[in-house]
Protein backbone atom coordinates (compact mmCIF):
# COMPACT_ATOMS: atom_id res chain seq x y z
CA UNK A 1 0.00 0.00 0.00
CA UNK A 2 1.28 3.21 -1.08
CA UNK A 3 0.45 6.83 0.78
CA UNK A 4 -0.45 10.30 -0.38
CA UNK A 5 -0.34 13.91 1.37
CA UNK A 6 -3.59 15.26 1.77
CA UNK A 7 -2.28 18.33 0.28
CA UNK A 8 -0.76 16.41 -2.59
CA UNK A 9 -1.78 13.80 -3.89
CA UNK A 10 1.19 13.25 -6.73
CA UNK A 11 3.96 12.18 -4.47
CA UNK A 12 4.09 8.21 -3.14
CA UNK A 13 5.18 7.55 -0.02
CA UNK A 14 5.66 3.54 1.61
CA UNK A 15 3.99 2.69 4.74
CA UNK A 16 6.98 3.01 6.79
CA UNK A 17 8.02 6.84 5.34
CA UNK A 18 4.50 7.42 6.26
CA UNK A 19 4.84 6.16 10.24
CA UNK A 20 8.21 7.57 10.80
CA UNK A 21 7.36 11.22 9.44
CA UNK A 22 4.29 11.48 10.65
CA UNK A 23 2.98 14.56 9.15
CA UNK A 24 3.96 14.83 5.04
CA UNK A 25 6.51 17.58 4.34
CA UNK A 26 3.56 19.80 3.12
CA UNK A 27 2.33 19.58 5.84
CA UNK A 28 -0.44 17.41 5.20
CA UNK A 29 -1.98 13.85 6.64
CA UNK A 30 -0.78 10.75 5.04
CA UNK A 31 -3.73 8.63 3.39
CA UNK A 32 -3.90 5.39 1.44
CA UNK A 33 -4.19 5.61 -2.22
CA UNK A 34 -6.71 3.15 -2.02
CA UNK A 35 -9.37 1.65 0.76
CA UNK A 36 -8.72 -2.24 0.27
CA UNK A 37 -11.70 -4.36 -0.18
CA UNK A 38 -11.62 -7.16 2.56
CA UNK A 39 -12.45 -10.55 0.85
CA UNK A 40 -15.81 -12.39 1.36
CA UNK A 41 -13.84 -15.35 3.28
CA UNK A 42 -13.05 -12.64 6.07
CA UNK A 43 -16.24 -11.57 6.70
CA UNK A 44 -17.81 -15.39 6.54
CA UNK A 45 -15.09 -16.15 9.50
CA UNK A 46 -15.19 -12.55 11.38
CA UNK A 47 -17.38 -14.37 14.11
CA UNK A 48 -14.51 -16.75 14.70
CA UNK A 49 -11.97 -14.40 14.70
CA UNK A 50 -9.96 -13.28 17.87
CA UNK A 51 -9.44 -9.82 18.38
CA UNK A 52 -5.71 -10.26 17.22
CA UNK A 53 -6.48 -12.14 14.53
CA UNK A 54 -8.89 -9.24 13.05
CA UNK A 55 -6.20 -7.09 13.13
CA UNK A 56 -3.54 -8.81 11.28
CA UNK A 57 -5.96 -9.53 9.00
CA UNK A 58 -6.70 -5.60 8.25
CA UNK A 59 -3.27 -4.50 8.90
CA UNK A 60 -2.03 -6.56 6.37
CA UNK A 61 -3.30 -4.84 3.22
CA UNK A 62 -2.17 -1.42 4.92
CA UNK A 63 1.15 -2.66 6.33
CA UNK A 64 2.00 -4.48 2.98
CA UNK A 65 5.77 -5.69 2.63
CA UNK A 66 7.37 -3.25 5.17
CA UNK A 67 6.99 -5.85 8.28
CA UNK A 68 6.86 -9.26 7.35
CA UNK A 69 4.15 -11.67 8.17
CA UNK A 70 5.29 -13.09 10.99
CA UNK A 71 6.57 -9.96 13.11
CA UNK A 72 3.13 -8.17 12.29
CA UNK A 73 1.03 -10.83 13.82
CA UNK A 74 3.23 -10.43 17.06
CA UNK A 75 2.72 -6.46 16.96
CA UNK A 76 -0.93 -7.49 16.68
CA UNK A 77 -0.85 -9.96 19.59
CA UNK A 78 1.17 -7.87 21.68
CA UNK A 79 -1.07 -4.59 20.89
CA UNK A 80 -4.39 -6.26 21.35
CA UNK A 81 -3.83 -8.30 24.47
CA UNK A 82 -6.27 -6.50 26.40
CA UNK A 83 -10.39 -7.31 26.18
CA UNK A 84 -12.96 -4.58 24.08
CA UNK A 85 -16.16 -6.26 24.91
CA UNK A 86 -19.55 -4.78 23.78
CA UNK A 87 -21.63 -4.63 26.83
CA UNK A 88 -25.47 -4.14 27.13
CA UNK A 89 -26.82 -1.22 28.09
CA UNK A 90 -30.38 -1.11 27.19
CA UNK A 91 -32.73 -2.59 24.68
CA UNK A 92 -31.15 -2.22 21.28
CA UNK A 93 -28.45 0.21 22.97
CA UNK A 94 -24.55 -1.57 23.51
CA UNK A 95 -21.23 -0.10 24.76
CA UNK A 96 -17.90 -0.86 23.14
CA UNK A 97 -15.82 -0.57 26.36
CA UNK A 98 -12.41 0.30 24.80
CA UNK A 99 -11.10 1.28 27.91
CA UNK A 100 -9.56 -1.94 29.26
CA UNK A 101 -6.15 -1.08 28.24
CA UNK A 102 -3.12 -0.07 30.08
CA UNK A 103 -3.62 3.91 30.67
CA UNK A 104 -7.47 3.10 30.70
CA UNK A 105 -8.60 4.75 27.25
CA UNK A 106 -9.02 3.86 23.99
CA UNK A 107 -5.83 6.17 22.32
CA UNK A 108 -4.23 2.72 23.82
CA UNK A 109 -4.81 0.55 20.80
CA UNK A 110 -3.74 3.05 18.61
CA UNK A 111 -0.65 4.57 20.32
CA UNK A 112 0.77 0.70 21.24
CA UNK A 113 0.43 -0.16 17.84
CA UNK A 114 2.34 3.10 16.40
CA UNK A 115 4.89 2.08 18.63
CA UNK A 116 5.25 -1.49 17.79
CA UNK A 117 5.92 0.05 13.87
CA UNK A 118 8.62 2.20 14.69
CA UNK A 119 10.39 -0.08 16.97
CA UNK A 120 10.34 -2.60 13.74
CA UNK A 121 11.38 -0.08 11.68
CA UNK A 122 14.07 0.99 14.14
CA UNK A 123 15.09 -2.83 14.29
CA UNK A 124 15.29 -2.70 10.21
CA UNK A 125 18.00 0.23 10.24
CA UNK A 126 19.54 -0.59 13.22
CA UNK A 127 19.13 2.77 14.69
CA UNK A 128 17.73 3.66 17.81
CA UNK A 129 14.89 6.27 17.35
CA UNK A 130 14.10 9.13 19.94
CA UNK A 131 10.96 9.98 20.10
CA UNK A 132 9.56 13.73 21.47
CA UNK A 133 6.22 14.21 22.92
CA UNK A 134 4.42 17.37 24.01
CA UNK A 135 1.94 16.55 26.28
CA UNK A 136 -0.98 18.83 27.66
CA UNK A 137 -1.06 16.19 30.17
CA UNK A 138 -4.20 13.46 28.89
CA UNK A 139 -2.70 11.34 25.62
CA UNK A 140 1.00 11.63 26.55
CA UNK A 141 0.10 9.06 28.74
CA UNK A 142 -1.47 6.75 26.79
CA UNK A 143 1.81 7.37 24.15
CA UNK A 144 4.58 6.79 26.68
CA UNK A 145 2.65 3.63 27.94
CA UNK A 146 2.60 2.56 24.46
CA UNK A 147 6.50 2.81 24.14
CA UNK A 148 7.05 1.50 27.51
CA UNK A 149 9.96 -1.14 27.28
CA UNK A 150 9.62 -1.13 23.34
CA UNK A 151 13.75 -1.70 21.80
CA UNK A 152 15.09 0.73 19.67
CA UNK A 153 13.02 3.38 20.78
CA UNK A 154 13.65 6.26 23.32
CA UNK A 155 10.70 8.14 24.61
CA UNK A 156 11.27 11.90 25.79
CA UNK A 157 7.76 13.41 27.18
CA UNK A 158 7.67 17.29 27.52
CA UNK A 159 4.67 18.61 30.01
CA UNK A 160 4.30 21.92 31.59
CA UNK A 161 5.18 22.18 35.21
CA UNK A 162 2.03 22.94 37.56
CA UNK A 163 -0.28 22.36 34.37
CA UNK A 164 -1.37 18.90 34.70
CA UNK A 165 -3.76 16.66 37.20
CA UNK A 166 -1.75 14.87 39.90
CA UNK A 167 -2.96 11.57 38.55
CA UNK A 168 -1.61 12.41 34.92
CA UNK A 169 1.60 13.70 36.37
CA UNK A 170 1.95 10.08 38.16
CA UNK A 171 1.27 8.90 34.67
CA UNK A 172 4.23 10.64 32.66
CA UNK A 173 7.07 10.39 35.68
CA UNK A 174 6.78 6.77 36.94
CA UNK A 175 6.99 4.68 33.54
CA UNK A 176 10.73 4.82 34.14
CA UNK A 177 12.72 2.13 31.58
CA UNK A 178 12.90 3.98 27.97
CA UNK A 179 10.88 6.56 29.14
CA UNK A 180 12.26 10.16 30.54
CA UNK A 181 9.82 13.33 31.45
CA UNK A 182 10.80 16.47 31.35
CA UNK A 183 8.66 18.94 33.25
CA UNK A 184 8.94 22.13 31.37
CA UNK A 185 8.77 25.93 33.54
CA UNK A 186 6.32 26.92 30.69
CA UNK A 187 3.10 26.32 28.98
CA UNK A 188 2.10 23.61 27.07
CA UNK A 189 2.37 25.48 23.58
CA UNK A 190 6.10 26.16 25.06
CA UNK A 191 6.91 22.55 25.06
CA UNK A 192 5.23 21.95 21.73
CA UNK A 193 7.20 24.93 20.21
CA UNK A 194 10.53 23.20 21.91
CA UNK A 195 9.82 19.46 19.81
CA UNK A 196 8.74 21.68 16.91
CA UNK A 197 12.06 23.75 16.97
CA UNK A 198 13.86 20.45 17.35
CA UNK A 199 12.77 18.56 14.69
CA UNK A 200 14.01 21.58 12.51
CA UNK A 201 17.84 21.62 14.31
CA UNK A 202 20.36 20.41 11.98
CA UNK A 203 22.91 19.29 14.92
CA UNK A 204 20.08 17.14 16.59
CA UNK A 205 18.79 15.51 13.57
CA UNK A 206 23.06 14.66 12.24
CA UNK A 207 22.87 13.38 15.93
CA UNK A 208 19.42 11.40 16.63
CA UNK A 209 16.84 9.57 14.90
CA UNK A 210 14.00 11.71 15.98
CA UNK A 211 10.89 10.78 15.63
CA UNK A 212 7.42 13.00 16.46
CA UNK A 213 4.23 10.64 17.90
CA UNK A 214 1.55 12.70 17.29
CA UNK A 215 -1.93 11.91 16.96
CA UNK A 216 -2.19 12.08 13.22
CA UNK A 217 0.35 9.59 12.41
CA UNK A 218 -1.01 7.01 10.34
CA UNK A 219 -0.30 3.89 12.35
CA UNK A 220 -2.12 5.58 15.17
CA UNK A 221 -5.27 5.43 12.80
CA UNK A 222 -5.34 2.20 11.24
CA UNK A 223 -6.00 0.05 14.18
CA UNK A 224 -9.21 2.05 14.98
CA UNK A 225 -10.74 0.35 12.91
CA UNK A 226 -9.78 -3.00 14.06
CA UNK A 227 -12.30 -2.91 16.88
CA UNK A 228 -15.08 -2.35 14.42
CA UNK A 229 -15.09 -5.20 13.28
CA UNK A 230 -15.08 -7.16 16.26
CA UNK A 231 -17.65 -5.13 17.77
CA UNK A 232 -19.77 -5.74 14.87
CA UNK A 233 -18.66 -9.48 15.55
CA UNK A 234 -20.33 -9.87 18.69
CA UNK A 235 -23.58 -8.22 17.50
CA UNK A 236 -24.12 -11.34 15.28
CA UNK A 237 -26.34 -12.78 14.48
CA UNK A 238 -28.73 -9.76 13.63
CA UNK A 239 -30.95 -8.87 11.07
CA UNK A 240 -31.16 -5.08 12.20
CA UNK A 241 -29.24 -2.73 10.79
CA UNK A 242 -25.82 -1.41 12.62
CA UNK A 243 -25.22 2.03 13.85
CA UNK A 244 -22.13 3.72 15.92
CA UNK A 245 -21.87 6.79 18.19
CA UNK A 246 -18.62 8.24 18.47
CA UNK A 247 -18.01 10.96 20.94
CA UNK A 248 -15.40 12.60 18.80
CA UNK A 249 -12.57 15.66 19.37
CA UNK A 250 -10.33 15.31 16.37
CA UNK A 251 -12.51 12.26 14.82
CA UNK A 252 -9.66 9.94 14.43
CA UNK A 253 -11.83 7.33 15.70
CA UNK A 254 -14.27 7.46 13.92
CA UNK A 255 -12.28 7.83 10.57
CA UNK A 256 -11.11 4.52 11.66
CA UNK A 257 -15.50 3.37 11.71
CA UNK A 258 -15.19 5.55 8.04
CA UNK A 259 -12.76 3.08 7.07
CA UNK A 260 -14.17 -0.49 8.51
CA UNK A 261 -17.12 0.45 6.38
CA UNK A 262 -15.33 1.24 2.93
CA UNK A 263 -13.40 -2.02 3.48
CA UNK A 264 -17.10 -4.10 3.55
CA UNK A 265 -18.09 -3.59 6.80
CA UNK A 266 -22.00 -3.53 6.51
CA UNK A 267 -22.15 -0.68 8.81
CA UNK A 268 -25.22 1.23 8.07
CA UNK A 269 -24.38 4.67 9.94
CA UNK A 270 -22.88 6.72 12.16
CA UNK A 271 -23.23 9.47 14.77
CA UNK A 272 -20.21 11.81 14.90
CA UNK A 273 -21.12 12.87 18.69
CA UNK A 274 -19.55 16.01 20.35
CA UNK A 275 -19.92 18.63 23.18
CA UNK A 276 -20.17 22.26 22.52
CA UNK A 277 -16.86 21.75 19.59
CA UNK A 278 -19.17 20.66 17.12
CA UNK A 279 -17.71 22.24 14.03
CA UNK A 280 -18.22 18.88 12.50
CA UNK A 281 -22.10 18.60 13.37
CA UNK A 282 -22.35 22.05 12.10
CA UNK A 283 -20.70 21.15 8.83
CA UNK A 284 -23.12 18.22 8.18
CA UNK A 285 -25.99 20.79 8.77
CA UNK A 286 -25.04 23.02 6.89
CA UNK A 287 -22.27 21.77 4.45
CA UNK A 288 -19.20 24.54 5.81
CA UNK A 289 -16.18 24.02 8.11
CA UNK A 290 -15.71 26.51 9.94
CA UNK A 291 -13.16 25.68 12.69
CA UNK A 292 -12.98 27.38 15.66
CA UNK A 293 -11.30 28.08 19.19
CA UNK A 294 -12.05 25.14 21.65
CA UNK A 295 -14.50 25.67 24.20
CA UNK A 296 -13.68 23.65 28.06
CA UNK A 297 -15.74 21.37 28.99
CA UNK A 298 -16.08 17.98 30.81
CA UNK A 299 -15.84 16.24 28.20
CA UNK A 300 -12.50 17.83 27.88
CA UNK A 301 -10.37 14.88 25.63
CA UNK A 302 -12.81 16.65 22.68
CA UNK A 303 -12.04 19.86 23.18
CA UNK A 304 -11.03 20.11 19.78
CA UNK A 305 -12.13 23.60 17.35
CA UNK A 306 -10.34 22.41 14.40
CA UNK A 307 -10.59 18.50 14.24
CA UNK A 308 -7.18 17.61 12.75
CA UNK A 309 -8.88 14.04 10.99
CA UNK A 310 -11.32 16.38 9.30
CA UNK A 311 -9.17 16.19 5.89
CA UNK A 312 -9.11 12.17 6.13
CA UNK A 313 -12.74 12.71 6.46
CA UNK A 314 -12.88 14.70 3.61
CA UNK A 315 -10.61 12.37 1.08
CA UNK A 316 -12.83 9.59 2.06
CA UNK A 317 -15.79 10.80 0.47
CA UNK A 318 -14.25 13.06 -2.05
CA UNK A 319 -15.53 16.65 -0.08
CA UNK A 320 -19.36 15.63 -1.22
CA UNK A 321 -21.25 16.73 1.32
CA UNK A 322 -24.30 14.78 0.39
CA UNK A 323 -22.63 11.66 0.49
CA UNK A 324 -21.16 12.13 3.82
CA UNK A 325 -24.46 12.57 5.30
CA UNK A 326 -25.81 9.59 4.20
CA UNK A 327 -23.10 7.98 6.10
CA UNK A 328 -22.86 9.98 9.32
CA UNK A 329 -25.50 11.72 11.11
CA UNK A 330 -24.42 14.76 13.68
CA UNK A 331 -25.54 15.59 17.21
CA UNK A 332 -23.89 17.62 19.93
CA UNK A 333 -24.53 18.14 23.46
CA UNK A 334 -24.18 20.54 26.72
CA UNK A 335 -22.03 19.57 29.90
CA UNK A 336 -25.30 19.45 31.90
CA UNK A 337 -27.17 17.21 29.38
CA UNK A 338 -23.71 14.63 29.58
CA UNK A 339 -24.16 15.05 33.60
CA UNK A 340 -27.88 14.29 33.41
CA UNK A 341 -27.37 11.12 30.68
CA UNK A 342 -24.35 9.85 33.56
CA UNK A 343 -27.12 10.01 36.44
CA UNK A 344 -30.12 8.80 34.79
CA UNK A 345 -28.13 5.62 32.72
CA UNK A 346 -26.37 4.77 36.54
CA UNK A 347 -29.76 4.80 37.80
CA UNK A 348 -31.58 2.80 35.91
CA UNK A 349 -29.09 0.66 35.01
CA UNK A 350 -26.10 1.14 37.13
CA UNK A 351 -24.22 1.44 34.76
CA UNK A 352 -21.05 4.23 34.97
CA UNK A 353 -20.49 6.64 32.04
CA UNK A 354 -17.47 8.37 31.83
CA UNK A 355 -18.70 12.12 30.13
CA UNK A 356 -16.81 10.83 26.48
CA UNK A 357 -19.20 7.77 26.65
CA UNK A 358 -22.35 9.76 27.96
CA UNK A 359 -21.85 12.33 24.92
CA UNK A 360 -21.75 9.03 22.50
CA UNK A 361 -24.81 7.11 24.50
CA UNK A 362 -26.90 10.60 24.19
CA UNK A 363 -26.16 10.77 20.48
CA UNK A 364 -27.08 7.41 20.08
CA UNK A 365 -30.33 7.70 21.89
CA UNK A 366 -31.05 11.02 19.36
CA UNK A 367 -31.44 8.85 16.62
CA UNK A 368 -31.56 5.54 17.01
CA UNK A 369 -34.38 3.57 16.19
CA UNK A 370 -34.61 0.03 17.83
CA UNK A 371 -36.88 -1.53 15.64
CA UNK A 372 -34.64 -1.84 12.99
CA UNK A 373 -31.33 -0.56 14.37
CA UNK A 374 -29.15 -2.06 16.19
CA UNK A 375 -27.04 0.26 18.29
CA UNK A 376 -23.00 0.66 19.90
CA UNK A 377 -21.91 4.09 21.48
CA UNK A 378 -17.82 4.16 22.05
CA UNK A 379 -16.94 4.19 25.52
CA UNK A 380 -13.64 5.86 25.30
CA UNK A 381 -12.32 5.64 28.81
CA UNK A 382 -12.89 4.68 31.78
CA UNK A 383 -14.86 6.43 34.42
CA UNK A 384 -12.63 6.66 36.77
CA UNK A 385 -10.31 8.85 34.69
CA UNK A 386 -12.55 11.89 35.05
CA UNK A 387 -13.20 10.52 38.89
CA UNK A 388 -14.32 14.04 40.57
CA UNK A 389 -16.32 15.07 36.92
CA UNK A 390 -18.40 11.61 37.75
CA UNK A 391 -18.48 11.55 41.31
CA UNK A 392 -20.62 14.83 41.71
CA UNK A 393 -22.65 13.52 39.58
CA UNK A 394 -23.26 10.53 41.13
CA UNK A 395 -23.03 11.13 45.12
CA UNK A 396 -21.02 8.21 45.61
CA UNK A 397 -17.10 7.08 45.66
CA UNK A 398 -16.31 4.95 42.13
CA UNK A 399 -13.55 2.15 42.23
CA UNK A 400 -10.63 3.02 40.98
CA UNK A 401 -8.88 0.42 38.62
CA UNK A 402 -5.78 -0.99 39.88
CA UNK A 403 -3.51 0.58 36.87
CA UNK A 404 -4.36 3.85 37.91
CA UNK A 405 -4.39 3.46 41.39
CA UNK A 406 -0.49 1.90 41.55
CA UNK A 407 1.08 4.95 39.98
CA UNK A 408 -0.22 7.48 42.75
CA UNK A 409 1.75 5.74 45.00
CA UNK A 410 4.77 5.78 43.09
CA UNK A 411 7.71 7.92 42.71
CA UNK A 412 7.60 10.52 40.37
CA UNK A 413 10.66 10.61 38.14
CA UNK A 414 11.15 14.06 36.05
CA UNK A 415 14.05 16.68 34.78
CA UNK A 416 13.10 20.39 35.33
CA UNK A 417 13.98 22.24 32.57
CA UNK A 418 13.50 26.15 31.32
CA UNK A 419 11.65 27.04 27.93
CA UNK A 420 14.55 27.93 25.94
CA UNK A 421 16.09 26.02 23.24
CA UNK A 422 19.73 25.58 24.04
CA UNK A 423 19.02 24.13 27.39
CA UNK A 424 16.82 21.30 25.78
CA UNK A 425 19.34 21.18 22.87
CA UNK A 426 22.10 20.38 25.00
CA UNK A 427 19.67 17.95 27.20
CA UNK A 428 19.33 15.57 24.01
CA UNK A 429 23.18 16.04 22.76
CA UNK A 430 24.10 14.90 26.49
CA UNK A 431 22.22 11.88 26.29
C1 LIG B 1 -9.07 11.42 22.38
C2 LIG B 1 -10.36 11.08 23.04
C3 LIG B 1 -11.60 11.22 22.39
C4 LIG B 1 -11.72 11.79 21.01
O1 LIG B 1 -11.21 10.93 20.04
P1 LIG B 1 -10.87 11.48 18.57
O2 LIG B 1 -10.30 10.35 17.85
O3 LIG B 1 -9.89 12.61 18.78
O4 LIG B 1 -12.15 11.98 18.00
C5 LIG B 1 -12.74 10.83 23.05
N1 LIG B 1 -12.69 10.36 24.31
C6 LIG B 1 -11.52 10.22 24.98
C7 LIG B 1 -11.55 9.72 26.37
C8 LIG B 1 -10.32 10.56 24.37
O5 LIG B 1 -9.17 10.44 25.05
Amino acid sequence: MKYFSTNNKEIRYSFKEAVIKGLAPDNGLFFPVSIPKLEDEFFQRLTELSLPKIGYEVAKHFVGDDISDSDLKKITEEVLNFPIPVVSIEDGVNTLELFHGPTCAFKDVGARFMSRCLSAFAKQNQKEVTILVATSGDTGSAVANGFLGVEGVKVIILYPAGKVSKIQEQQLTTMGQNITALEVDGTFDDCQALVKTAFGDDDLNAELNLTSANSINIARLLPQSFYYFYAWAQLQPTNKKVVFSVPSGNYGNLTGGLLAKQMGLPIDSFIASANINKVVPDYLSSGKYEPKASVQTISNAMDVGAPSNFARMMELYQENHAEICKDIKGAWFSDKETQEAIADVYNRKKYILDPHGSVGYLGLKKYLNTDSEVGVFLETAHPAKFKDTVEKVLNTEIRVPDYLQECLGKEKRSILIGKNFSEFKSFLLLK
